[in-house]
């Protein structure tokens, strides 16, 4: 199962949550925290290596 990362608008905090994609979709995510809903996912770890060097 794929692992998404969300950071809550209201707390800061950062988590983790294991979602089907059916479950993504449907953007049932609050936070762990305070239980917020305003989350926003952070961009996968995978997908932003930059290790250019200038
Ligand atoms: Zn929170």
């Amino acid at each position: 199962m794929p692992t998404y990362e969300y950071q809550c608008m209201k707390c800061d905090e950062v988590f983790t949550v294991v979602l089907s994609l059916a479950e993504h979709e449907k953007k049932k995510v609050s936070c762990p925290k305070c239980k917020g809903k305003k989350v926003k996912q952070q961009i996968s770890h995978f997908m932003t290596k930059t290790s250019r060097k200038s």
